[in-house]
């Protein structure tokens, strides 16, 4: 039997940021993914009586690395960062970079690069525990804007993404559903997967519950993002594109302008 060794706490964070506190009780150590801000996280680890183990960043930008120096002081954790970033992120102990396999959180850990949002971004996967800190790599319905790398290499980042088994649930940085959510209804009205995602997406929503973690399985035919060479997609779109590659840089830009 399958058993998960690790509880997820799903902190909020500015208006619509996700921090991810890990806990492995077995063995008494806590990480955190991405602390835009140390408030909510100090509150939290002194609520459960728990110290800081571990800070891992998918990357550079403030809101996902805010809270880093303020952690480092209370509870001089050990900083998981990129090694594209290691100019960028003060106070690294651990430079990572695709394909490493690490401990996070006492679980192996396999570090996947997935540049496109920013050129060292990446995510990090957990295959004991089928699931995926995808950072601002894939939300929701959703993708990051590409800011320092080209549409290709998101597209190609995403892809490796979309290899990882269908039992995956991600845990992304954002909370972007509702607004990705219209986006891809625009483009591609008549999927009745869509529509019943959105439908649980709302319910979710009204009763002010997080839509995250979600299954990769399913993403896969709802995400626009992710189909940019499913053809009932391709059909759906009136877009005089020939490579995924076009077809997926033109979703973005359209999405950018949405
Ligand atoms: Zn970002
Ligand atoms: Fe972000």
């Amino acid at each position: 039997m399958w058993v998960k060794m690790l509880e997820i706490n799903i902190i909020d964070s500015f208006s619509d940021n996700y921090i991810y506190l890990i806990r492995n009780e077995a063995k008494n150590i806590t990480c955190v993914i991405d602390p835009g801000e140390s408030t909510p996280v100090i509150k939290f680890l002194k609520s459960k009586g728990w110290d800081l183990d571990e800070i891992v960043n998918t990357h550079h930008h403030h809101d996902h690395i805010g809270g880093n120096a303020e952690l480092l002081e209370i509870y001089n954790s050990k900083l998981i960062a990129p090694i594209y970033d290691k100019s960028r992120i003060s106070n690294i102990d651990i430079l990572v970079s695709d394909n490493d396999l690490i401990n996070i959180a006492g679980t192996k850990t396999r570090v996947i690069h997935t540049p496109g949002h920013t050129l060292g971004h990446v995510c990090f996967y957990m295959s004991d525990e089928k699931c995926l800190f995808s950072g601002d790599t894939l939300f929701y319905l959703g993708c990051g804007r590409v800011f320092e790398g080209t549409m290709d290499q998101m597209w190609s980042s995403l892809i490796k993404l979309r290899s990882l088994p269908n039992d995956t649930l991600i845990y992304c940085g954002h909370e972007y559903t509702s607004s990705n959510a219209k986006f891809a209804k625009h483009i591609d009205p008549n999927n009745q997967l869509l529509e019943q995602a959105i439908i649980e997406i709302q319910n979710k929503r009204k009763s002010g519950l997080p839509t995250i973690p979600f299954e990769l399985g399913k993403e896969k035919f709802i995400n626009p993002f992710l189909r940019a060479d499913d053809q009932n997609l391709i059909d759906n779109i009136s877009l005089k594109k020939n490579t995924p590659n076009e077809i997926f840089s033109a979703i973005r830009s359209n999405k950018d302008n949405f």
